[in-house]
């Protein structure tokens, strides 16, 4: 139990990280915040509940990302907290209510959470000498340069003789959002998923110009540290700031009761969609000054501040078509064709449908209305079908894939509808290049790009045409010359006499992977004898379960397969086993390698070793008899040493195999 725990604990911690990292420091985040938060609250109450497996360095004791090496770091005099987000009014209550107990005439003050990324400025006589990002809250990055392009951002205030450090959040407007989306599709490059990053990644740019262009706004809503000057409250604060000419944060409201918080919570929720930028939640703040001194911060919040985060936009919306594509790997995916609906900065017109159980569940139709929503802000997906109801009828999955009108094949255990015709248009290029690859046909020269040249020109729509390949189709194609022409027509000849697991494993059958294509191989010998298998036979064989037997039948009985692969027998492919071993000299010992071999890669010593009846295993144990050691052993030679097992060189090796 306490294992599964301690399990479940460092899964969350490594998730969070890594998509921390796309978020923070590569600003292109894998998934939406409402999917992050949802993690990050797993392991934060799995924390509390269970102290002796929390630690330091968990991503619920950081703030942010690493500072990047891109930019000079610039260590914070105050440190920039992030702060504790809440999903509920009773958590803002029970937030308020302790406070008060304590502290009777306490008031707050609620403002907008603006979506952006945050910054520090700091002013010396008046000038604007250095600005930072946030970072990890103790060192952020210099874009001094970066920031100064912002034009909502004075660089030069009245406060002649002292100095003055404010934070604030860095933010792009919506519509400024939309141009770049639209400029970076028409460019063909990769758009910003959403103004957040938009804003983080043209901030956090080596070139200021670029900055410059992407027209960045800021809001400032807080003194860091001053001098020369003092403040009571954070209203008062705010005022100030306003008449040195900083843009502060809007629609700041003070209140006194609980009643006060939620229903300014409340207003600020209403104004969400017709603000010119994005907000993601709303901060509740002490006002008072002296008081947020006194109460401090722990390891990575104020405990004088909650975020209130509020639910994603929803919007409702037809829908008016029903897409269905086919994917590199074969699977049909259902795409919701919209009417077009803005939602959380952008305008949708399509929705991802998942699968056939997903459409099946929420009973949708094409006509049907429907409630979307952003999932954090960046896929949109399906909330409800106004139109429910149990007894309706749904969207039918079409029987024939929409690419090449082969029968599909609705795959039990996934929910996923596939085309497994492997010369189906859509999954040709995917198809042919894992065909090519080394552990399969080996065709040295075919990769993804050659593959795609060859469809393109039309050279290619099957694996079997590779065969049919000619030294003058290729030698005119952008690339080749003579040598490489007659190098690849010599690599695809070769390939024909590659063994039968290599060519099971080339035919990309759902479920069979190499493993799973050598166990076959040794058992059936043959593909006559795997083309004809029923599931039951497959079954007889140790290692294969019954989704890849199934999955093997249902390859075999599409007549598109079955010819394909007719097709290669013509062309001479190898289609049996051949028993490999060559003599019993290793017969009953085992081996591990370790460390680059001089001559032979792992691979080839594997097969060496177990075409002499030798076992190949991967760590060192006392039942292994000898350790091949190649340059930069690590810790398998370590291990041989302690357990005393033989250790030899690559040339020892074959001394003995002679
Ligand atoms: P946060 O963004 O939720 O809150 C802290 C930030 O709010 C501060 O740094 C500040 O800059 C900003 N802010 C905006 N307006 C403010 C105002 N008026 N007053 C005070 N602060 C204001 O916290 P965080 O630690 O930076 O990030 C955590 C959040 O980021 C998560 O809740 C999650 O939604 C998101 N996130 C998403 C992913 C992902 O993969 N989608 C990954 C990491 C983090």
């Amino acid at each position: 139990m306490s294992d599964d725990i301690k399990n479940k604990i460092e899964q969350l911690r490594n998730k969070i990280n890594e998509y921390s990292d796309a978020y923070y420091n590569k600003d292109n985040p894998e998934v939406s915040d409402y999917e992050y938060d949802i993690l990050y609250r797993q392991l934060r109450d799995l924390e509390e509940q269970f102290p002796e497996f929390a630690v330091n360095n968990s991503p619920t004791k950081k703030v942010g990302g690493q500072a990047s090496e891109q930019f000079s770091p610039v260590i914070h005099r105050v440190r920039m907290d992030s702060l504790r987000d809440v999903f509920s009014y009773e958590e803002v209550i029970a937030f308020f209510e302790n406070l008060k107990r304590e502290y009777k005439d306490i008031d707050f003050i609620v403002e907008p959470k603006i979506d952006g990324l945050s910054c520090s400025l700091e002013y010396e006589n008046g000038l604007l000498v250095r600005g930072s990002t946030r970072g990890n809250g103790d060192v952020g990055e210099d874009v001094t340069l970066n920031l100064k392009t912002i034009k909502s951002i004075p660089q030069e205030i009245d406060f002649k003789n002292d100095n003055l450090e404010v934070r604030g959040e860095v933010y792009m407007r919506k519509a400024v959002f939309d141009d770049l989306v639209k400029e970076q599709l028409e460019r063909g490059t990769d758009p910003f998923k959403n103004p957040r990053n938009a804003a983080a990644g043209s901030l956090r740019q080596k070139d200021s110009k670029i900055t410059a262009k992407r027209k960045l706004d800021i809001f400032i809503f807080n003194v860091q540290s001053v001098t020369g000057m003092s403040f009571d409250t954070h209203a008062e604060a705010l005022e100030k700031l306003k008449d040195l000419g900083f843009s502060i944060v809007p629609n700041y409201k003070k209140c006194s009761t609980k009643d006060e918080i939620i229903d300014s919570i409340e207003k600020i929720g209403d104004m969400r969609s017709s603000l010119a930028f994005d907000i993601d939640g709303a901060v509740v703040k002490v006002n008072d000054l002296h008081l947020r001194e006194e109460l401090g911060a722990t390891a990575k919040f104020p405990r004088w501040a909650v975020a209130f985060k509020y639910k994603p936009e929803e919007k409702e919306t037809k829908i008016l078509d029903i897409e269905i594509n086919v994917g590199r790997t074969g699977a049909l995916t259902p795409t919701a064709i919209l009417e077009p609906v803005f939602i959380s900065g952008s305008t949708v017109s399509r929705a991802v449908l998942h699968n056939e159980d997903y459409i099946k569940s929420r009973r949708l139709q094409i006509g049907d209305r429907v409630t979307i929503r952003k999932a954090g802000e960046i896929i949109p997906e399906i909330v409800s079908n106004l139109d429910y109801n149990e007894n309706k009828d749904y969207f039918e999955y079409p029987k024939i894939c929409p690419s090449c009108s082969a029968p599909v094949v609705r795959d039990e255990n996934m929910s996923a509808v596939r085309c497994e015709n492997i010369s189906c248009p859509s999954r040709l290029l995917y198809n042919i290049t894992h065909f090519c690859e080394k552990n399969a046909m080996d065709i040295e020269g075919m990769g993804e790009q050659t593959v795609k040249l060859l469809i393109d020109n039309n050279l290619i729509k099957s694996p079997a045409d590779i065969y049919a390949l000619k030294e003058e189709d290729l030698i005119n194609l952008e690339g080749f010359g003579e040598k490489s022409a007659k190098n690849l027509i010599s690599a695809i000849e070769k390939s024909k006499s590659k063994d039968l697991a290599s060519f099971i494993n080339a035919l990309g059958i759902n479920y069979v992977g190499e493993k799973a294509a050598k166990i076959i191989a040794e058992n059936l010998e043959s593909m006559d004898k795997l083309k004809s298998a029923t599931t039951e036979q497959l079954l007889q064989i140790d290692g294969i379960g019954q989704i890849t037997a199934e999955s093997i039948v249902k390859f075999f009985s599409l007549p598109e397969n079955r010819n394909l692969i007719s097709k290669l027998e013509s062309y001479g492919l190898n289609m049996s086993y051949e028993k490999t071993i060559s003599s019993e000299k290793l017969s009953g010992l085992k081996f591990v390698i370790t460390g680059k071999l001089p001559t032979y890669s792992r691979d080839e010593m594997k097969n060496l070793i177990e075409k002499n009846g030798g076992k190949v295993s991967n760590s060192v144990s006392k039942k292994t008899d000898y350790v091949i050691i190649g340059d930069d052993a690590g810790s398998k030679e370590k291990k041989a040493d302690e357990l005393g097992v033989k250790k030899m060189n690559e040339s020892e090796f074959l001394e003995m195999l002679s």
